[in-house]
């Protein structure tokens, strides 16, 4: 086995896609410690600077001495603890949805809907950049896949009416995509996409990973944004995120989260979170709620960045295309070399030839911080 993991790594190194973990050694924040080095952070989706905020650490130690460290079993079981039940109720009045359910991390919240939603008969239109737990929950239900260019509408309502032919009245259809790209971000038009999915008699499910917390008045997402959100049938989200916490969530109605409680195997046969997690992100719920200032702040540090780059501020996510990927590593480097965290991202995260850096942009940045990365972007 030794020889084949070996050759294995060293192709990947060959053809500069060789990943290797580092270790930062600091709290998540504008500033972190990484292999003994202070960096200035792009690299974070904690996009309202929550990780690591006051009042979300005393609420994980008010839960912890209560409800110590660990649910202890699968929340079917005996694992349901109260942080758990309360954050849920939480995200229910926070989406404004019937109910919501939480599952312990994004990708299984993917992973136990589509699966349990859809199977063999059934179709699900997803688009080319979405995320790999919609890929791969979509292909674990053995549901038909069609996938359409990026934001390409026009081959979406093809897939759509090709479904809808084909469709034996017992089958279903769902779309799915992000609300804003986690790689591009870039953002979909949610409400021409709720027009042809009501046209066409599918479901609609939403990935506001990067967007809940960042958009709408409310901070509830895209969806509150383009105000379709009466449109979508499943919301899903992570509370890893802007809510600086960990674990996935969906929100829809009572009907699908019992539903889910019943059919979601991800959700089923895996221990709950820990009650600290909960109630951080519980605590991060009423603090997006209660500082609209936040969201401002983080929009003010998008803006700003984006105006020293020449370009259109769309979302914390900016891209800066490389394509080869040896040089996205390289440059990379340089910025790591002048004190700046910007990860390289490359296959299979993005296709083959489209590397980039992805600079995450989050409300506690300091303008200085902002203005010198665009500086050192510009001159590399
Ligand atoms: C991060 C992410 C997920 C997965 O969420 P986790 O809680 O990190 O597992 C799902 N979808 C998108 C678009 C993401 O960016």
């Amino acid at each position: 086995m030794k020889k084949f993991l070996e050759h294995k790594l060293a192709e990947a190194k060959r053809q500069n896609l060789y990943r290797r973990l580092r270790k930062v050694e600091s709290a998540q924040g504008p500033v972190v410690t990484v292999s003994g080095r202070r960096l200035h952070n792009f690299s974070s989706n904690d996009y309202l600077g929550l990780a690591a905020d006051p009042e979300l650490k005393k609420a994980a130690a008010a839960a912890i001495r209560k409800f110590g460290t660990g649910a202890g079993a699968s929340r079917l079981i005996s694992g349901n603890l109260g942080p758990c039940s309360h954050l849920e109720l939480e995200l229910a009045r926070f989406k404004q949805t019937e109910a919501a359910l939480v599952f312990n991390s994004g990708y299984a919240a993917a992973m136990g809907t589509i699966p349990s939603l859809l199977g063999p008969g059934d179709t699900v239109i997803v688009d080319k950049l979405c995320h790999a737990c919609i890929i791969d929950a979509s292909r674990q239900s053995g549901a038909t896949i069609r996938v359409y260019p990026h934001l390409n509408l026009k081959k979406l309502e093809e897939h759509l009416a090709w479904a809808n032919r084909s469709k034996d009245p017992n089958s279903n259809i769902l779309v799915v995509t992000e609300t804003v790209f986690s790689m591009d971000g870039d953002i979909a038009p949610l409400d021409r996409i709720a027009e042809l999915k009501n046209k066409y008699r599918a479901w609609l499910m939403i990935d506001e990973a990067h967007a809940t917390g960042v958009f709408g008045k409310n901070g509830r997402g895209l969806a509150e944004q383009f105000g379709v959100e009466n449109e979508v049938e499943i919301t899903m989200s992570t509370l890893g995120k802007a809510l600086g916490s960990a674990g996935g969530t969906i929100s829809g109605s009572r009907a699908l989260v019992d539903f889910l409680i019943n059919h979601a195997r991800s959700f089923i046969f895996s221990t709950g979170l820990p009650p600290a997690t909960c109630a951080v992100a519980t605590a991060a719920l009423k603090k997006i709620h209660g500082s609209p200032s936040l969201r401002k702040r983080l929009w003010d540090n998008i803006a700003l960045f984006c105006k020293r780059l020449g370009r259109d501020p769309v979302s914390p996510i900016i891209p800066v295309e490389i394509g080869d990927e040896a040089r996205a590593v390289d440059v990379s480097r340089k910025l790591w070399e002048a004190g700046f965290f910007v990860p390289a991202i490359r296959f299979p995260t993005v296709s083959r030839g489209k590397a980039r850096l992805r600079v995450s942009i989050s409300a506690a940045h300091s303008k200085k911080q902002l203005e010198e990365l665009a500086d050192q972007l510009k001159k590399i």
